[in-house]
């Protein structure tokens, strides 16, 4: 498997490239290169059978040049230190694109939550913030939840805080359920910013108004994804999870599959569809494809058998740089022909801009309503793709390159 941060490096490698005329200095370069700091933390953690296990834990402060660090905390057996730099590197990027004055940051632990009982993850949790107080507040670094963390994770997490600290905003840590302090709109944000953002790109990629779209991953992203672009018309045609997919040309009703989940806690068998694996369902015949699962999933082995139009990056590096080298071998400039990928440092966006909301309400002492929050959120996502299109544009390469040319620019005044 590819490791997650030297193809990060390899992405800002290429960039460095293809910019020569701009000329972004070898200094903002190399600074991107190194995180302004990696933390890796032991977390002890009483089991309920009364014996003690250490569990490995992270946070990497990227870089706040824009302002505080921000990013998401993320639960999972195979997460390592390298993995989440990456992440809160990609996270440097996001905020810049997004236009929204944070910095990049990343958490993790290596854990299999499932196997915990409810208890010990609590445990578990609070004992990330312990061992991580000195470094977190709302103006120097605001967690956020990711793959396997939940906004009832993020209120306790934030209880242990302000009980740590005596902060009392209740800002340090965004995605809070909202009875909590959290925001109206962030359990959508994702995957309805992923939308705002095709839209804006739609007609520039030559896509219908009606798109055939498969999305690979059913958790927060990817069903509220499947739902949001199932809302505004677009058919649905395979959706899956870590265990197995489905597919019906005749579209799914998202509803219905999340019913079904809940009864028999997967997806095989789904009335009225065929059951497909991962893989097939990266290769299938539609106009979009949504991977909102993991990283290297779009690799030099499978990249010539995508048949999609273009592809909406939800997960973060879910295409290994040499299988954007293929995908983008197949454009020909004036981008008659080919495959788009809407890069996940634009597509996913939507997430740390609605934690920014989170943040702001909480320090301000608001609550703004769903409404509210989503026409920030609209605008803010059509102004980002636009600016990343123009880009695009501007050095004649792929809109990955564009949001980077974007994020470099903002990062480079503030440095
Ligand atoms: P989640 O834990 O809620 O869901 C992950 C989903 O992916 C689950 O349905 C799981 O079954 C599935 N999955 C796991 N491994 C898989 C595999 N190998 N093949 C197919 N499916 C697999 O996580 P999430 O919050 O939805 O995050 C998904 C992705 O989106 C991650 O890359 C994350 O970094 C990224 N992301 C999340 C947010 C957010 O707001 N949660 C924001 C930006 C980016």
């Amino acid at each position: 498997m590819n490791n997650p941060f030297q193809n990060a490096m390899a992405q800002l490698d290429k960039v460095a490239k293809i910019t020569k005329a701009k000329n972004f200095s070898p200094e903002l370069l190399a600074r991107l290169r190194e995180p302004d700091r990696d933390i890796r933390i032991a977390i002890p953690v009483e089991m309920d059978d009364g014996s003690l296990k250490i569990f490995e834990g992270y946070r990497v402060e990227y870089n706040n040049a824009l302002g505080p660090y921000k990013g998401g905390i993320r639960y999972h057996p195979g997460t390592n230190i390298e993995e989440v730099k990456a992440l809160a590197f990609w996270m440097t990027l996001k905020c810049a694109v997004a236009g929204i004055p944070m910095g990049g940051g990343k958490g993790g632990i290596t854990v299999d939550p499932k196997a915990l009982s409810k208890s010990e993850l609590e445990r578990l949790s609070r004992g990330w913030v312990r061992k991580l107080a000195d470094v977190l507040g709302p103006r120097k670094d605001v967690p956020a939840p990711d793959l396997n963390t939940t906004p009832e994770i993020m209120a306790w997490m934030n209880d242990e805080f302000m009980k740590l600290i005596g902060e009392k905003t209740g800002a340090t840590f965004t995605g809070k359920p909202i009875e909590k302090g959290g925001s109206e709109g962030r359990e959508q944000a994702t995957g309805m910013g992923g939308y705002y953002v095709f839209e804006a790109l739609r007609k520039r990629m030559k896509l219908p108004a009606k798109c055939a779209v498969a999305v690979q991953g059913f958790g927060n992203v990817g069903r509220n994804a499947a739902r949001v672009f199932a809302e505004q018309g677009h058919t649905i045609v395979a959706v899956s999870d870590s265990k197995s997919g489905i597919y019906a040309t005749g579209g799914l009703d998202i509803n219905k599959i999340l019913e079904y989940k809940k009864i028999t806690g997967g997806l095989k068998d789904f009335p009225g569809a065929k059951n497909i694996t991962n893989e097939e369902l990266l290769e299938l015949s539609c106009d979009l494809l949504i991977p909102a699962a993991f990283e290297n999933q779009i690799t030099a082995e499978n990249a010539d058998k995508i048949k999609a139009k273009a592809i909406l990056e939800l997960a973060n590096g879910p295409t290994t740089p040499e299988a954007d080298e293929i995908l983008w071998g197949k454009i020909e400039i004036p981008y008659e022909k080919g495959i788009w990928i809407i890069p996940d440092i634009l597509a996913n966006s939507g997430g740390v801009t609605v934690s920014y909301f989170e943040w702001e309400q909480n320090l301000k002492g608001e609550h703004w309503s769903q409404e509210e929050v989503l026409g920030k959120l609209k605008e803010k996502m059509k102004d980002a793709a636009e600016k990343v299109f123009e880009r695009t544009l501007a050095h004649k390469t792929h809109l990955r390159m564009g949001a980077f040319i974007l994020a470099l620019e903002s990062i480079s005044e503030r440095m």
